[in-house]
């Protein structure tokens, strides 16, 4: 069946939906997109560079530090290019300050979180791409939401950028730091939202000042499955890391969990992964949140191995178990740690290489969307 047969996806847009758009930003243009921009404004392309510097290398956005601009045009140029796109409501610490979680306002009063993690040896900041999220997979508090609309380039990078600078000001212990690694695992369906994430993973790889200068190894983009989508990522020749949240290995049971399976199904998902560890040369990560009773059973464990397997070698993937939060009396709750031992230990019989997802930030429901699970 070709895409365009199968039911129209109304939980897919590729624009932002609301009547009011983002304000256009700096960050969500290509360089040659800002040089176009600060002409029309009149003002001498290379304006555009110096701004660039100031946002993505020197990552300050106050016009009194941007002496290399004459001052009557700093103001002006401030005010185009680096409008205000998110307000922070609320930020919520753990781990002893290395995990902060921030709820951002956007401009039209949306509210998304983003999630700051320090590790010894890394910084991970967990992006949202989507306010709220069309996917409707039950055991996710997000999803229970609905889609409230697609977020903008420039909104996505911006919640990195806000976490960088809390990371070279020394705000987050362990000294200033850099961010290392940014995954699409916050609300949202990163590939729900294609375009705007796609320009996002460019800004945070351009190399500096044209943007943040990461490497894309440290970029992890995550889906339900996306066939189509999936299948596209492959063929942008950007190697970030895609993590498929599976949830589960069976039909019957993942078109309850991931209702997009009942449109794209396990086999087809898989084979999309697989692909794109083909293509990319990128081991890919299978997403599998532990839910006690209803996707930890010994038997799905060896299921899972036998699908993953069926598509050729472990070398392609590895599984990457999320424990839920322990939520006394919820459908959706903590595999008992005896049935999770069990589980990698089948996993890693036949050969899959299997990690278990550490548990930051958990009192402060720190990792979202793909995770909100657990507050259901
Ligand atoms: S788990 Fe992810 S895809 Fe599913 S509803 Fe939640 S945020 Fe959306």
């Amino acid at each position: 069946m070709s895409d365009d047969e199968r039911t129209p996806l109304p939980l897919v847009f590729d624009e932002p939906v609301g009547r009011r758009k983002p304000p256009r930003h700096l960050a969500g243009c290509t360089p040659d997109e800002r040089v176009e921009w600060v002409k029309e404004l009149g003002l001498p392309g290379f304006r555009a560079k110096q701004l660039a510097t100031h946002y993505f290398a020197r990552l300050t956005d106050d016009p009194a530090e941007m002496t290399d601009l004459p001052a009557g045009q700093r103001d002006e140029l401030v005010g185009a290019l680096l409008p205000t796109l998110m307000t922070p409501l609320r930020t919520m610490e753990a781990d002893r300050g290395t995990t902060r979680k921030t709820l951002w306002k956007l401009f039209d009063g949306a509210l998304v979180e983003s999630v700051l993690m320090r590790y010894p040896d890394r910084a991970t900041v967990c992006v949202s791409s989507q306010a709220g999220c069309g996917m409707a997979c039950p055991f996710c508090a997000t999803g229970q939401g609905g889609l409230q609309r697609n977020m903008s380039t420039g909104e996505i990078v911006e919640q990195v950028v806000a976490a960088a600078r809390s990371l070279a000001r020394g705000e987050v212990p362990g000294g200033p730091g850099r961010v290392s690694n940014v995954v699409f695992m916050g609300m949202g369906e990163p590939m729900a939202n294609y375009r705007a994430v796609i320009g996002a993973v460019r800004r945070l790889t351009d190399p500096q000042p044209d943007g943040l200068g990461m490497s894309a190894r440290g970029v992890t983009v995550s889906t339900v499955g996306l066939v189509p989508r999936m299948l596209q990522l492959a063929e942008e020749g950007i190697p970030v890391t895609l993590a498929l949240s599976l949830h589960a290995p069976d039909d019957e049971l993942r078109n309850e969990l991931v209702p997009i399976n009942t449109r794209f199904s396990v086999a087809e998902t898989v084979d999309a992964a697989w692909n794109y560890a083909r293509v990319t040369k990128r081991r890919v990560s299978i997403e599998y949140a532990m839910m006690r009773g209803i996707n930890d059973q010994a038997w799905r464990a060896d299921l899972l191995a036998d699908v993953l397997l069926a598509r050729g070698d472990w070398g392609w993937v590895h599984v990457n178990l999320i424990p839920l939060n322990p939520t006394p009396g919820s459908k959706w709750t903590a595999s008992e740690p005896a049935d999770e031992r069990e589980f990698v230990r089948r996993l890693e019989a036949k050969g899959i290489p299997t990690t278990v997802r550490d548990t930051r930030g958990r009192e402060i429901d720190g990792a979202c969307g793909q995770l909100a699970a657990t507050e259901a």
